[in-house]
């Protein structure tokens, strides 16, 4: 197949009521594992490459390579993002590089500096056929605007999207980045009033925190792109940690990757049919 455009697997979802799971590459193992889940799910799925694992890896161009690479051979509907670019230059080489999406995360500048930049973002990106997610106000870093309490203001996100010409905009609605406890609740009421009256389909961050049937009912609410970093790599890591548990001779990286490969594949597969159908058993909010 080739690259399915970021834009139409979620216009398709915003059709739908349901949303696209976005999920975090660290190396490119757990890309081939979200690329299996695709695989055999097949329901579409967004691979994003965040600036922190591209400083991990010292550059964005090789494992940008092999995941788009990986996504192109694939028989699944599948879109690759940059994920929390607040590097500009990132985000404009990710778009040359063919990219479906970026996100450009100005939050930590002023609402005019974020605006400007975002801007320039949009334009290259709109003139590749790629398309951008933004946020405003402090949503970077771990902390920042998806911090407890902090929430996006449903008439600055309208006046940001409209200035911007952003495709996506990440919102604070009560999730954090970086939880490794699925209890967080997230603020539905403001999900429903920014999803009536910003133009933009919305992207839940720090998923990893929140609890699937919470997903679902923020689903419900309108959000239409689900980022999942943190929870997948506690169970990639997971199954390291029980393999060499279990086998402490073993030295080949090769036999303790592969079950954690294969545990992401399951998780991630699941999660997208918890993305894509709604099950009628979670009670609404
Ligand atoms: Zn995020």
């Amino acid at each position: 197949m080739t690259l399915i455009s970021t834009r139409t697997l979620i216009d398709d979802a915003a059709r739908a009521g349901t949303a696209v799971g976005a999920f975090n590459v660290v190396q490119l193992e757990t890309a081939e594992a979200f690329v299996h889940a695709a695989t055999s799910t097949r329901l579409p799925l967004i691979l994003q490459i965040s600036e922190n694992c591209v400083r991990f890896h010292g550059g964005l161009e090789p494992l940008a390579r092999a995941v788009i690479r990986l996504a192109v051979d694939a028989q699944a509907p599948l879109a690759v993002h940059l994920d929390h670019a607040e590097d500009e230059t990132m985000a404009l080489s990710a778009i040359d590089l063919g990219f479906s999406s970026v996100m450009y995360d100005g939050s930590t500048a002023e609402f005019a500096e974020n605006v400007a930049a975002t801007r320039r973002v949009v334009a290259h990106a709109h003139a590749s056929g790629a398309s951008v997610e933004a946020e405003l106000g402090r949503i970077g870093g771990k902390d920042g605007a998806h911090a407890p309490g902090v929430r996006t203001d449903p008439d600055e996100a309208v006046l940001f999207v409209d200035e911007t010409g952003v495709d996506y905009l990440a919102v604070a609605v009560g999730s954090s980045h970086a939880m490794s406890h699925r209890d967080a609740r997230l603020d539905l009421e403001l999900i429903r009033t920014l999803a009536g009256m910003v133009p933009t389909p919305l992207v839940l961050h720090g998923s990893s925190g929140v609890p699937d049937d919470e997903i679902v009912r923020a689903i419900r609410a309108g959000i239409r792109k689900v980022n999942v970093s943190t929870h997948l790599n506690g169970v990639y890591t997971a199954a390291i940690r029980r393999w060499l548990g279990e086998h402490e001779k073993d030295v080949d990286p090769r036999r303790y990757v592969r079950p954690a490969r294969d545990a992401v594949a399951v998780e991630t597969a699941r999660l997208q049919c918890i993305f894509a159908a709604l099950p009628d058993a979670v009670p609404a909010g």
